[in-house]
C-alpha cells in the first residue's frame, strides 16, 4: 500500500481538533427548487477537514439532492456551496477540480459492465487525471487490497456479488485520490449479509481521516462512526448533533418522531 492510497488527513491536520480545524465543504443558505418544488430550503452547514457527517431523514425529504449539489451534480438556484476552497460556480474548470476531489458512491454501483474490476478502477486516474498507467495499474491493485478483494481484479461486475461490487465502486472512486467522499444509501440495495462488509470498508476509511458525507439508514455506523448527524426533512436540516446528543437527546418534535419510527 502506497501512502496516499491510506492517508487522507496529512499529519498537521490529524493533531488539530476537529472544532479547530478549518472547514472543507461550506454551505451557506442554499435552496434549490425543482419547478415549484422547494426541496432545499435554507440549508447551512459546514464539514471539517476529516469529519464524519451522517445524514438521516425519511424518504423523499431531499438527502440525495442534498448531496449531488455538493459535487455539482445538481445545481443551485440561491446561497453558495465552497469546497476546499473553491467556490462552486459554472466555471468548468473549478466544476472539474472539484468533480476529482470530490469522490461519490451510490446506492446503485454504476460499474461499467464489460470491463473488468481492474479497468473499471483504473478509468478515471488514467482519462481524467492522465496518470502513468502503470502507476494506476499498482494504485488499483493496492485499492483491491485495501477493500478485501484482490483476487477479483480481472473478473466483470456482473460475477461479484452486490456487496463485492459496491467495495469495487468504493476502490474506483478512491483511486481519483478525493478530498471528499460523499455516500448516497451505499448499502441500501444490498442483501442484509453484505451490509458489513461495506460499512467495515466505509469505517476503515473514516479512520483514515477522510473527510465524509454519509446519507444512510444504518443506525448503528451513524451512532459509531459519526461525528456528527444531521436530521433532514421536508428540505431542511431540523437538527444536528453528535450521535449522543441527537439519539439520547433529541429536541426536536420531528427528529423524536423520526427516531421512533426507525429505531
Ligand atoms: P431523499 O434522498 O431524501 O429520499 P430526494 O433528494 O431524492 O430525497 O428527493 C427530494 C424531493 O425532490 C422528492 O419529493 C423527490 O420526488 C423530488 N425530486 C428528486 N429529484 C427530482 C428531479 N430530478 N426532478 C423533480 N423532482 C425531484
Ligand atoms: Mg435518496
Amino acid at each position: 500500500q502506497t501512502e496516499e492510497t491510506t492517508t487522507a488527513l496529512d499529519a498537521f491536520d490529524s493533531d488539530i481538533p476537529l472544532a479547530e480545524r478549518e472547514p472543507i465543504i461550506t454551505c451557506d443558505s442554499i435552496n434549490k427548487w425543482f419547478g415549484d418544488l422547494h426541496v432545499l430550503k435554507d440549508v447551512n452547514l459546514e464539514v471539517k477537514r476529516g469529519e464524519v457527517i451522517c445524514v438521516l431523514g425519511p424518504s423523499g425529504s431531499g438527502k440525495s439532492t442534498f448531496i449531488r449539489t455538493l459535487n455539482g451534480l445538481e445545481d443551485i438556484q440561491q446561497g453558495s456551496i465552497t469546497i476546499d476552497g473553491t467556490s462552486l460556480s459554472d466555471d468548468i474548470k473549478e466544476m472539474d477540480k472539484i468533480r476529482r476531489e470530490t469522490g461519490m458512491v451510490f446506492q446503485q454501483f454504476n460499474l461499467f459492465p464489460h470491463m473488468t474490476i481492474k479497468k473499471n478502477i483504473m478509468l478515471s486516474p488514467m482519462w481524467v487525471r492522465k496518470w502513468p498507467k502503470a502507476e494506476v495499474e499498482k494504485k488499483a491493485l493496492a485499492l483491491l487490497e485495501r477493500v478485501g478483494i484482490p483476487e477479483q481484479a480481472n473478473k466483470y461486475p456482473g460475477q461479484l456479488s452486490g456487496g463485492q461490487q459496491q467495495r469495487v465502486a468504493i476502490a474506483r472512486a478512491l483511486a481519483m485520490e478525493p478530498k471528499i467522499m460523499l455516500f448516497d444509501e451505499p448499502t441500501s440495495a444490498l442483501d442484509p449479509e453484505m451490509i458489513k462488509e461495506v460499512l467495515d470498508v466505509m469505517k476503515e476509511l473514516a479512520k483514515t481521516g477522510m473527510t465524509m458525507v454519509v446519507v444512510t439508514h444504518e443506525m448503528n455506523f451513524a451512532q459509531e462512526v459519526g461525528d456528527r448527524i444531521i436530521l433532514f426533512d421536508q428540505g431542511e436540516i431540523i437538527e444536528t448533533g453528535t450521535p449522543t446528543e441527537l439519539f439520547e437527546n433529541p429536541k426536536h418534535e420531528r427528529t423524536k418522531l423520526f427516531l421512533s419510527q426507525i429505531l
